[in-house]
Order: structure tokens, then sequence, then C-alpha cells
């Protein structure tokens, strides 16, 4: 069994990689007293780094924000879980930075979020995206180019080359896959009907947001701001809450199902 596989060792494995992150040994292992589940959210962009821009120039990193912050209030509001948020505020976080604090936080699951821009402006709609180290298709693999290119100071986990890229992608583990798959699963199904959603939604590449191999974790695109339907949409705080209210839904299901199964054993 592998250092990946075995959970006595996981550890040691989340020290290692938290040490390639540039993080101190004592924090990276300091042990998180888990009564409720704690969410990482993860607005993706920030700072320097705007993210995609909508015709009306709005940033994709202010509306990434206040989804985040919106579903942080949904979900303290059922009592249920802590939420930490890798920021809450204009601020440049890297890559690896928010693997890092994802890692250090301990943290339960991890949810990036963003907001799409494709060439064809036709395309509307929210897409899931799990981890793998070969992309599902073409379109996947091109998100996840531009989702990686937003760390341009070729830090030490996410500027690596794309062999260890995806050796890094195929560290994650068994049960961290199957997590993370159902957390993507959760999403599709609670956005059913309610939020319009790209055919196919659940795609997978080789995000670096979502290399921690031991967190299940997604990266939800809530709509391309390249659709003219889209972006009125999330530039609407009363569609932003009725998102944060279908994600609070899916990531319920997630514990009462899948994750409550799992962490019970
Ligand atoms: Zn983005």
């Amino acid at each position: 069994m592998c250092v990946i596989c075995d959970p006595s060792r996981r550890g040691l494995f989340r020290l290692a990689l938290g040490a390639a992150a540039g993080l101190a040994a004592p924090s990276a292992l300091r042990a998180v007293p888990a009564k409720k589940p704690l969410i990482m959210l993860d607005p993706g962009h920030g700072g320097h780094d705007p993210g995609a821009i909508a015709s009306d120039g709005v940033f994709e990193k202010t509306l990434t924000l206040a989804a985040g912050l919106d579903l942080r209030h949904a979900l303290l509001r059922t009592g249920r879980y802590r939420v930490m948020m890798t920021r809450t505020r204009d601020v440049y976080v890297t890559l690896e930075g928010r693997v890092a604090d994802t890692i250090r936080a301990g943290a339960n699951l991890f949810l990036s979020l963003h907001c799409d821009h494709l060439p064809e402006n036709k395309l509307r709609g929210a897409s899931i995206f799990t981890l793998s180290n070969t992309a599902s298709d073409k379109l996947a693999a091109r998100v996840a180019a531009d989702e990686n290119s937003a760390d341009t100071d070729h830090s030490p986990i996410a500027g690596v080359s794309p062999r260890v890229a995806n050796i890094l992608a195929s560290l994650e583990t068994r049960a961290t896959k199957l997590g993370s798959n159902s957390l993507a699963e959760d999403i599709r199904t609670s956005f059913q009907g309610v939020v319009p959603m790209l055919p196919d939604p659940h795609r997978s590449a080789n995000f670096a947001v979502l290399r921690d191999p031991s967190t299940p974790a997604a990266l939800l695109e809530m709509g391309c701001l390249s659709n003219p339907l889209d972006e009125k949409r999330l530039h609407s705080p009363r569609h932003r809450r009725e998102l944060a209210e279908n994600l609070t839904r899916a990531i319920d299901s997630y514990f009462a199902n899948y994750a409550g199964h799992h962490m019970a054993g």
C-alpha cells in the first residue's frame, strides 16, 4: 500500500505537499475539531487576475466573490457546517496557495467558483469539473488551460511541467475521486430544471486548484459570461441567491449520502 492509499500515512503526504506549497510543518498537521464538516469555498481569480470579462466590463473575479459570500451565508444559516474561504476580498491568491489553505485547514470539501467564457456565444449554462489527468473532452481541456493560466508566477505546484501535473493528478486517492464525483453529481441533480446547464455538464480535466489528493473537490463554472442570458443571470443577486440555495442542497445531499457514510466509517 503506498503512502497515498494508506490512511494512517496520509498525514505525511499532506505534510510533504504542504511543505512543497511553502507551509510550515506544524500548521500543516494541525488537527481541526470536526464537529461539523468544514467547507472551503474558493472564489476564482482576484487582485491583478480579473478572470473572464463580461460584455459590460464586469470581472469574473467580482462575480465569483459575490457568489462565494452568498454561498457561505446560505451554508452557515443551516447551522450544519463550518465554512472558510480562500479569499473574502479582491486579492490575488495563487492556485497552489488555495490548495495549501485547504490542506492546512483540513477541509472536508472544496468548491471552486468560476464563470465560463466560451468562443461560441450561443452556448450557455453551468458545468461542473472534477480532477483527472486526462481531459474528458476538448472543452474541458480548454477550460482547465484557461483556469490554470491564472498563476502567472510559475509557482512550485501550479507551474509544474505537464508530466508532473499528471503525476499529481494521479495521486488523488480513490476515496477522494469518488467523493468529488459524488459532489459533482449532487450539484448536477440540484441544478436540474432550475439552473441552466451545458450539455453533459459533469466533465473532468487537470485543474491545478483541484490537486489536493485527499479533499473531495469540484470546480463549478456557474454560467457563461460570453452568453447574454447567462451574463444577465450571473449579475443578478436574486439568481446568485438561488444558486447558493441549490448548492447548499447539493452539499446537504453529499454529506447525507456519500460523505455521511464515508465519514462514519
Ligand atoms: Zn475562472
